[in-house]
């Protein structure tokens, strides 16, 4: 194992020794090539560096309890990927490309995987750009398909601690009918502004309204919102938010504790009736909210006001940390363990 501080990696880029790459080109997909090097060489007409044809996924592999590698739910990242590729006319990564490409990275790339006990691991991110020119709008003949690592500690420094967040005014994230369901670099380039503002201001992170009418809660920066309510967890249901596999396993998490999940559109109004309130992603599992600020009229929603997270969030919080780190059994099938 290579030797870095794990406990105090940020959520950042660290070079490991491989990543791997595959071309479309001439109508299919070309063999999967590994490379030490960490810049790519394109054509500078490239349609990812004109008109945003570019999508990327985010997936991590952990050591577990037992010393052996899981990957969590790739199958849902393989068929995100394709579905954002459709959304904006790129060529579609076959499943099975995409899984021989991430085993054969943290393969790799093994030493990088952070020890088990640490709360780090490592990061693999899946990227697919049109590389082919083009001046006119048209999507490109050619794209490349790649994944790299990262050794990553927790998305927020402060942990799974309640962080604040900044409910969103000024900007819009994604469109009503534009791309907000697909992971797409677009929706991310639309949405630096507002983060940076909200950053700026002392928050976490921002909280987005549907585009439309501003009532309803969209999403969290690059996360989903859930609220807690009694015995129920509810998460918006719009076609501008990223359907979140992380959401997604907490609905299933949630149920398992004899909950009620609602996926529904969430009114602003119904912020003050929530117990608790989250934002998840792969990237912080749970972030617990301490408020939200409305930025329209300083309107504060507060929570946690023991200055803990909530209990219904903590006890899912642990349990998808204990299936993905091998220490409770995988009873819904979303880890595959992997041998090498
Ligand atoms: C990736 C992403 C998420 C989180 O999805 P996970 O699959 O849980 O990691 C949420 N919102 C946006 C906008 C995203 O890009």
């Amino acid at each position: 194992m290579v030797n870095l501080d794990w406990k105090n990696l940020p959520f950042g880029y660290e070079k490991t020794n491989y990543n791997v790459r595959c071309y479309y080109k001439n109508g299919s997909w070309g063999k999967l090539e590994i490379s030490s090097s960490d810049h790519i060489n394109i054509h500078m007409a490239a349609t990812s560096l004109h008109y945003g044809q570019e999508a990327f996924e985010g997936l991590k592999a952990y050591r577990g309890k037992d010393g052996k590698v899981r990957l969590f739910r790739w199958e849902e990242n393989a068929k995100r990927m394709q579905s954002s590729a459709r959304g904006i006319l790129m060529a579609e990564v076959p499943t099975e490309l995409f899984h021989k490409a991430i085993l054969k990275v943290v393969e790799l790339n093994q030493e990088f995987i952070p020890p088990y006990g640490t709360g780090a691991a490592l990061y693999l991110r899946p990227l697919l750009i049109g590389t082919g020119p083009q001046v006119g709008v048209k999507p490109s003949n050619e794209y490349l398909f790649m994944v790299f690592t990262s050794p990553v500690g927790p998305y927020f420094k402060e942990g799974f601690k309640p962080v604040d967040m900044l409910l969103c005014r000024s900007f819009d994230r994604a469109a009503p009918l534009g791309t907000g369901h697909i992971k797409v670099g677009g929706n991310y380039a639309a949405s630096l502004a507002s983060l940076k503002k909200g950053h700026d201001l002392g928050y976490a992170s921002v909280i987005y309204l549907d585009a439309k009418e501003k009532q309803y809660i969209d999403e969290c920066g690059p996360a989903n919102f859930f609220g807690i309510k009694g015995d129920t967890y509810v998460t918006p249901k719009s076609h501008s938010i990223l359907p979140s596999i992380t959401n997604m396993s907490l609905i299933e998490l949630v149920k398992d504790l004899g909950f009620k999940a609602e996926r529904r559109p969430v009114h602003i109004d119904e912020l003050k009736a929530f117990d608790e309130v989250g934002a998840c992603g792969t990237a912080a599992i749970i972030s617990p909210i301490r408020s939200i600020t409305d930025e329209s009229n300083d309107i504060r929603y507060e929570y946690c006001k023991d200055g803990k997270p909530g209990p219904v969030s903590t006890k899912i919080y642990e349990r998808l940390l204990a299936i993905q780190f091998g220490e409770e059994p995988d009873v819904h099938g979303w880890v595959e363990v992997l041998d090498f």
